[in-house]
């Protein structure tokens, strides 16, 4: 099965979508229509072109890091499973325990830990399968705690347009609306032991909270020139990983190999293996720059 090429519809819709919710935080009409095609799961559409804020589109130094003298973070986290009516019990406290389990080991080698402080349960159809808009906020105002540096996930049973899950990146001075949307938005079914075939063993968390610490794909710009996702220690690639291939080489002309193991990929859950050093750093900057404190 060739996801990527099942996916260019749900992409190109995506990049309008979200070119126009950066103006708005409104939904377009059709995207779930669009997406219906998918039989296969995408992993991801958090917003890859124009949403972020220009503190991200930097290369983070070393010695960014160390006059700013970053430490090891915990990050107080708020966990919310909204399920629809039959789906009810499908995700137990100990489903929810173990994705935690899987962020702070995955997490461990940046520097950051996760404290959970909360989960909590809805069953409600229309959150549960709500994409974005008017529901999104809905919930969130519902369900939200916590500020600027804490982290809310939410897992949403029938999460739409057949997406394993979305996040906002952070911004330097957030809006209310902002403040109110932050977190990162998952398939219920993605936790480990969840339903969802080749994407269950927790990192589609992992994958989108990478986005909520500020990184972006290894594929940013579908290019083999420019910057890309600003880590000199991703080669540049121009294309998202379908599956697990043994090795892919989108951009042969350039340095090294696609990532296809690292978190910020498409690749099945079980190929995702690592962030690189540098993609630790970005993370470390961002949180200690655009969150801590706020
Ligand atoms: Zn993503």
């Amino acid at each position: 099965m060739d996801k990527a090429y099942h996916s260019l519809p749900l992409l190109v819709a995506a990049l309008g979508w979200e070119a126009e919710m950066y103006k708005s935080l409104r939904p377009v009409k059709g995207f779930a229509a669009a997406s219906v095609l998918a039989q296969e799961y995408t992993r991801c559409y958090t917003p890859i072109t124009g949403n972020p804020p220009p503190e991200l589109d930097t290369e983070i130094s070393r010695s960014d890091i160390e006059k700013r003298g970053l430490l090891d973070f915990e990050v107080d986290t708020y966990v919310h499973v909204i399920t629809s009516e039959a789906k009810e019990g499908m995700y137990p406290q100990s489903m929810v325990e173990e994705q935690m389990r899987v962020l702070n080991n995955e997490y461990q080698w940046s520097g950051i830990s996760f404290n959970t402080k909360s989960i909590d349960y809805s069953v409600n159809d229309t959150w549960a399968s709500a994409l974005d808009g008017p529901i999104e906020i809905e919930y969130k105002q519902a369900l939200r705690q916590g500020s600027y540096d804490d982290l809310n996930l939410y897992f949403l049973s029938d999460l739409g347009g057949g997406l394993l899950g979305f996040c906002y990146f952070p911004e330097s001075n957030p809006s209310a609306q902002q403040q109110l949307l932050d977190g990162c938005t998952n398939l219920a079914g993605s936790m480990p032991g969840g339903e969802v075939p080749n994407y269950n063993l927790g990192y589609t968390a992992v994958h989108e909270t990478g986005h909520w610490f500020g990184l972006y794909h290894v594929f940013q710009g579908s290019s083999c020139v420019g910057t890309g996702d600003y880590i000199i220690d991703t080669p540049k690639q121009k294309t998202a990983t379908s599956g697990c291939p043994l090795m892919q080489d989108s951009c042969p002309g350039r340095f090294g190999f696609d990532s296809i193991h690292n978190f910020m990929d498409y690749s099945y859950d079980t190929c995702m293996t690592r962030f690189t050093p540098l993609q630790s750093l970005r993370m470390l900057w961002s949180y200690a720059t655009l969150r801590a404190g706020k």
